[in-house]
């Protein structure tokens, strides 16, 4: 699926424009991940916050755009961080919906795993409360293990102790990211799912609308293979992979640039 890598891919910021000066759509809906694409990743994700230019250009794109932050985090933890009422939010990477002036949406599915990932925390908690810089993060459907802070040399057996705490919960599934091991339920979805679901309910999947998405991590590759023949996915690049985006931009920097420029031409 991925088939091209994430230093190859011509640059948002020259060459979105023409394509869609190109294309027929007449308004785009934007989707945004969080952690590493509005802000800079940090050693606690409780530090990550967006800074002042980052969210007026959000707002900027908002006021012209549907906008939605589709995030791993929990639903009003990334609410917080954001600040802004009038965009949608996709918690814990999209099990659970906000929209401004609509009901909250929770996923029936997800709920049936809040049993498993209580008894994983309590597990996990144990194991790690002795390795030092390690830090067990319950969000309402996923259970993180950041290891960011952790020595290197203790890095394997971090890997270690999570496998085998994870081999232990069949209904949980281990992905991760920058840094962070999670458990999350084995059930299929994920932030390719959540944007097309979101486009669904509001009423935005058709031709007259060009679907954007901006992430930096491995979890976005679903939002970029969900867009590749009707969207555009955009990866925010800091090392070399397979990536099924179609364009990049080098850093959180360059995401606020063409967001900017993004509402000039909305
Ligand atoms: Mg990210």
């Amino acid at each position: 699926m991925a088939e091209r890598n994430t230093l190859e891919l011509p640059s948002a910021l020259s060459h979105f424009y023409r394509l869609w000066a190109a294309s027929d759509a007449r308004n785009v809906a934007v989707f945004l991940d969080y952690d590493g694409t509005l802000t800079p990743i940090v050693e606690r994700p409780e530090m990550a916050l967006l800074a002042p230019n980052m969210k007026d250009a959000v707002r900027l794109v908002a006021s012209r755009a549907t906008v939605a932050v589709i995030s791993g985090r929990d639903l009003q933890d990334v609410r917080n961080l954001v600040g802004l009422e009038e965009i949608c939010y996709a918690g814990s990477h999209g099990f659970d919906i906000y929209r401004p002036g609509g009901e909250r949406i929770e996923l029936e599915d997800g709920k049936r795993y809040l049993a498993d990932l209580d008894a994983a925390q309590r597990k996990l908690e144990e194991r790690f409360a002795g390795i030092e810089g390690s830090q067990v993060e319950r969000k309402k459907y996923a259970l993180a293990v950041h290891y960011r802070r952790v020595l290197p040399a203790v890095a394997e057996s971090v890997r270690r102790i999570f496998d085998e705490v994870a081999s232990s919960f069949p209904r949980l599934r281990t992905t991760g990211g920058k840094k962070v091991y999670e458990l999350r339920p084995d059930v299929d979805w994920h932030k390719g799912k959540a944007v097309a679901y979101l486009l669904k309910v509001l009423g935005l999947d058709h031709a007259g609308v060009m679907p954007l998405y901006i992430g930096d991590d491995l979890t976005d590759e679903d939002a970029f293979v969900e867009l590749k023949n009707h969207g555009v996915g955009i990866v925010v690049r800091d090392e070399a992979r397979p990536t099924a985006a179609r364009f990049s931009l080098i850093d959180i920097d360059e995401v606020r640039r063409f967001l900017e420029n993004l509402a000039v031409i909305l």
